[in-house]
């Protein structure tokens, strides 16, 4: 009889799963990460695996699974991948797209509120126990009704955090390598192909792009520099397309006026100045952080790595 084949599934997910999810041919789940696997003898039996944003798979991972067949993301963000290595074994691979759209995006427009309305440090005046009392002027944000936000990554997340600013009364305007007509039609965007120029117009900039080569440093201190004085950054892509020193400093000369973080480029560090600035709203990588979203990103997970293995293909596999 053959040995048993296993599914390896990043232990984080064990309360999101259950504890035995059902797999094709009555293959058994592992739970550990890509980096530590099932063990010695083991390792040659597993499939598939399911591994968190977080958890690096490349060739040293690659190399002690020689049976896998599938790399199931828990996340649509791949920069955790070594695509190419991946696919050079015929190994399929998949990510969890759309079912994370609304909560990342309702994020997006969290961080933004948060920024525009100098939420950070009006909860820290409010309890450090000095408040004396309601001022005209005190703590005063930007008012959103027509001001412009510039999206940059005009993909599902970048056009759900549009269609949400436009309920503020905001102007969407975008930059993307390709045009999107749905951003057109449905935010009423226009599409800046000049990213310095869509730098200079917006109130509020915010970060959709996936990380790549091609992204990685994008918004360095020469493109912030290029931002309207006063602005606000929002960055729930991912922290490396972000020169985070540069940002730093744009925040401490009071070039921008404000940012909302909620990914960093080395996780889980987040820099001190980025914690310790007054107008920077930092939160630990929560933008699909809900329980529908969580739940949901499992089930995709889930059916694309039994789908591999049952021989059809993938509800959600990574095309580029
Ligand atoms: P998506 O639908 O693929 O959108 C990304 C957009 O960026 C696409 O329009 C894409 O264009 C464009 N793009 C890619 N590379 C580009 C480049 N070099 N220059 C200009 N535009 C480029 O992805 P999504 O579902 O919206 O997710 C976006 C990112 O959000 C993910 O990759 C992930 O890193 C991040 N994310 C973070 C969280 C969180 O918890 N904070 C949650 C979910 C996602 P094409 O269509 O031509 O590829």
């Amino acid at each position: 009889m053959s040995e048993q084949s296993i599914v390896l599934v990043a232990p984080e997910l064990r309360e999101l799963s259950g504890a035995a999810p059902e797999w094709p041919l009555g293959a058994a789940t592992a739970f550990a990460s890509p980096a530590e696997g099932p063990g010695v003898g083991f390792n040659t039996r597993v499939v598939a695996v399911v591994p968190l944003v977080s958890q690096a798979v490349g060739a040293s991972e690659l190399d002690r699974y020689p049976a896998l067949r599938v790399v199931a993301n828990y996340g649509v963000g791949t920069d955790n991948l070594d695509i190419a290595s991946i696919r050079s074994r015929g190994i399929e691979v998949t990510n969890t797209p759309d079912v994370l759209t609304d909560a990342t995006a309702d994020l997006a427009i969290a961080l933004l509120l948060a920024a525009a309305r100098r939420l950070r440090e009006g909860l820290e005046l409010a309890r450090s126990g000095e408040w004396d009392g309601w001022r005209p002027t005190q703590l005063l944000g930007m008012g959103l009704q027509g001001k412009v936000l510039g999206i940059l990554g005009a993909g599902r997340i970048g056009l759900a955090t549009a269609r949400r600013a436009r309920a503020f009364g905001m102007e969407i305007v975008y930059w993307d390598r390709s045009a999107s007509s749905r951003m057109e039609v449905e935010a009423g965007a226009t599409r800046y192909e000049r990213l310095e120029s869509l730098l200079g117009l917006s109130d509020i900039v915010s970060v959709h792009v996936p990380l790549t080569p091609e992204t990685e440093g994008m918004l360095d201190a020469t493109r912030l520099a290029a931002m309207k004085p006063g602005s606000i950054l929002v960055n729930t892509a991912r922290g490396a397309v972000l020169d985070q020193a540069a940002v730093a400093e744009a925040l401490r000369s009071g070039h921008l006026g404000g940012a909302g973080l909620d990914v960093f480029e080395n996780e889980p560090e987040i820099p001190a100045e980025l914690r310790e600035l007054p107008t920077c709203f930092v939160l630990p990588h929560l933008g699909s952080a809900t329980r529908e979203a969580r739940q949901a990103m499992w089930e995709l997970a889930a059916a694309n790595a039994r789908a591999v293995l049952s021989g059809s293909e993938p509800l959600t596999p990574v095309i580029a």
